[in-house]
Parts: structure tokens; sequence; C-alpha cells
């Protein structure tokens, strides 16, 4: 196994990182108050090829491996990990049509997103169905050479502002998971709406909303896959997206480590630096370690989609591994700034607040329990 990255690798880290440094970190804790919709910091991801990631250069995106999207995102969550999750919506929505999509449809709806920033979101949760996806309630009839699509969708990333839809809805509910549907809404069509932002605990830089398709008219031209083929295309995509999840985690942990380990050299209690305390020691070499652990499984499971490799399994370890990781890391990273820690004028506690969403978005850390039981036991 080689661990050395390769130069190219290195250089797009270090553009990330500079970019992360001077221009997201400074700006996250407004984006953190205000929770606006952060279109500065967008457009320059854009610019500088870090959304649209996946999206191969011929389809107009950056063609990044799965590894250079996580080395990318670790980065950019070190500086604002809303400001990420708003900045990866893209890929998200867009991995349907890249996986499952005819070349007719990768041609027609991701070029666009070369040409300009265009957003787009990834429509699955619904009020009575977020783990449970099978059960999900919005329906598509077909009606000539379109279908209507009727329902609502809720805690959509990005949906406030995008130009395009990827959306699970089903053709026949009695056939459970069997009859979900995946179609791209382009544009803002009648009968789409938007509901209110929602007023989140972290990561407030993102934007979440629900959406509701009353009679919303779809071409057949813009259905993925076949008709109930929406359940394994949701499936794959997540297989494909949680590496990068799990990459925001190691982001968050990695801030959160390095302010314990700078704070805790100035801090004086009992006549030294709180770092010369062993019990301290131990929480800090603690961090450090699962950072590592969960850095590795995200880059085996990059890797492994990089190789051609089914990775349903290891990515879901390190999906969950990484946001449990994340969550304790952050939470201890309080813990070592004491009182102080719980302050917003300090920089850890928004950590600990956005570290919470990575065991809830992209299937819960329970749910990715689920599936590795399921795999273990196949
Ligand atoms: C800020 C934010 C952004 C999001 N962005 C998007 C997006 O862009 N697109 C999208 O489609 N969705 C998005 N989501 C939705 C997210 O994926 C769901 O919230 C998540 O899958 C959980 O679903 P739920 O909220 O309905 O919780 P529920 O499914 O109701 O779960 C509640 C609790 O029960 C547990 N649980 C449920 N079933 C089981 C079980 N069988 N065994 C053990 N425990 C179980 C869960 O782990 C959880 O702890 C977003 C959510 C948030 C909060």
């Amino acid at each position: 196994m080689d661990f050395q990255l390769s130069d190219s690798q290195r250089a797009l880290q270090e553009t990330a990182r500079k970019f992360a440094r001077e221009a997201i970190r400074p700006k996250a804790p407004h984006y953190d108050e205000t929770a606006e919709f952060p279109r500065d910091l967008m457009s320059t991801a854009y610019e500088l090829g870090f959304m649209n990631q996946g999206i191969p250069a011929e389809y107009g995106g950056s063609g990044l491996s799965h590894l250079e999207q996580v080395l990318v995102c670790e980065e950019l969550a070190w500086g604002c990990a809303g400001v990420t999750t708003s900045i990866f919506a893209n890929d998200l929505a867009n991995l349907p049509i890249l996986l499952f999509g005819t070349e007719e449809q990768k041609q027609r709806l991701l070029k666009p997103f070369g040409e300009r920033m265009r957003l787009s979101c990834f429509c699955l949760t619904e009020p009575s169905a977020g783990s449970d996806v099978a059960n999900l309630g919005s329906t598509a009839r077909r009606d000539g050479d379109h279908y209507i699509l009727n329902g609502s969708k809720c805690f959509i990333s990005n949906g406030g502002y995008a130009d395009q839809f990827t959306v699970f809805a089903t053709v026949d509910k009695g056939r459970r998971h069997k009859g979900i549907t995946c179609f791209v809404v382009e544009g803002k069509p009648p009968g789409l709406t938007v509901g209110k932002h929602e007023n989140k605990m972290g990561q407030r830089a993102s934007n979440t909303v629900s959406l509701t398709f009353e009679d919303v008219r779809v071409p057949v031209a813009n259905r993925i896959g076949e008709e109930g083929q929406g359940f394994p295309i949701a499936m794959e995509t997540l297989d494909h997206s949680r590496p990068v999840t799990a990459s925001f985690s190691l982001g968050i942990a990695r801030a959160a480590l390095e302010h314990s380990l700078e704070y805790s050299a100035q801090r004086q209690t009992f006549g030294k630096p709180i770092r010369e305390h062993q019990g301290l020691q131990f929480m800090l070499a603690d961090m450090a370690m699962n950072v590592q652990a969960a850095r590795l499984l995200t880059w085996q499971s990059a890797w492994m989609l990089d190789n051609g490799q089914k990775n349903t399994l290891i990515s879901s370890y390190a999906k969950c591994f990484a946001a449990d990781m994340a969550m304790k890391v952050t939470t201890d990273a309080v813990q070592v700034y004491g009182g102080y820690g719980y302050m917003k004028d300090y920089p850890v506690e928004k950590l600990m607040r956005d570290a919470k969403l990575i065991q809830v978005y992209e299937g819960t850390s329970q749910v990715q329990r689920i599936v590795i039981a399921k795999e273990l036991f196949k």
C-alpha cells in the first residue's frame, strides 16, 4: 500500500487549504451567526473547481478522483463544514445522473454546470420517510411523455437556491422500494414551492428547506434509470458520497484538535500549561489517534471507488466512525477549553454543533450500523 500522495494531489490539497484558511475560515463566524447563504465563497469554490468535483471534465466538471475529493473536502470543512455542505450538494445531487444517466442525459443535464455556477439538490427525505426511505410517499404518475409529481420533501440542502432538483418518487407505493423512481426537475416549474429556510443548530451556512410538488410535470426524458430503479440509484449514490461526508468530519475534528493543542499550551492551571497535565495529554492523544484512524478508513473507502471496487461496507465504516469521532473530538475540544469552550467567542462550540449533523444526514449513525450489519450477514 502506498500512502504517499502524488505531487498533483498535494498541490490540490494545498490550494484547498489556502482557500479554507484565507477565505472560508475568516467568514465562517459571520455565516454561522447570520445563517446567510455563502454565495461569495461558493463562487470562488466554483472558480477553483471545488464545485462539481466528481463530474468528469468531458461533462464540464473538475473530474477529481474520489480520493482527491476527500482530500479537498477535508480542507474545506476545516474552514467551515456548513459552507462545504453547500459546495458539495451539487455533487451529491448530480451523482445519480453521472452513475445511471444515459449519454444524452449527461450531456444535457450535467454540462450546464460547467458553463456557469448553477446549483442542484438531492431530494430524497420526506417528513414521514427519513431513515425508512423505502416508505417515501411522493408519487409520479405517467401522463403521455411526462410524469406528474406530487408530494413533499424536507431538509433539502441548497433547495432554496437550486436550479435543478434530483427527486425520488414512487410510481406505485404498494411496491415499496421497488416503486421508487428517480427524476430530474429542471428550473422552477409551476407547482414547485420552496418552504422556509430551517433555523439550524449547526452548519448554519448551508441552506435547508422543505419542497412541495403539486402536479409538477417532468418529461419522461428526465427519468434517470428505469421505473422502480430509484432505490438502488439512491443507495449507490450514497455509497459514492459517504467518503466525502466522512471527510467533512475529518476537517471539523482536525480543526478542533489544532485549537485544543494551541489553547492547552497557553492556558495555565496549577502553575503549568494544562497540556502538561497527564489527564489532558491522554485526551489530546485520543483525539489525534481517532482523527487519523477515521482518515485511513475514509481514504480506503474513496480508494476502493477509484479502483472500481464496491465500497458499501467500508464507506459505512468510514462515515459512521468519522461522524462519531468528530462528535467526540469536538466535545472533548470544548472540554479542553473549559468554560471558555462553551462561549461563542471561542471557535470550538461551533465545531461541536457542526459535527452533530454528520451523525444525522446521509444516513444516521444507526442506519450506517444497520448497513454494516447487513453487509456482515451476507
Ligand atoms: C441539515 C440537514 C440537511 C439535510 N440534507 C438533506 C438533503 O440534501 N437531501 C435529503 O434527501 N435529505 C437531507 N437531510 C435528511 C437526512 O438525511 C435525514 O434527516 C436522516 O436520514 C434521518 O431521517 P429523519 O430525520 O427522518 O430521522 P428518523 O428516520 O425519524 O430517525 C430518528 C431516529 O431514529 C433512529 N432510527 C430510525 N430507524 C432506526 C432503526 N431501524 N434502527 C435504529 N435506529 C433507527 C435514527 O437513527 C434517528 O436517531 C438533511 C437533514 C438535515 C438535518
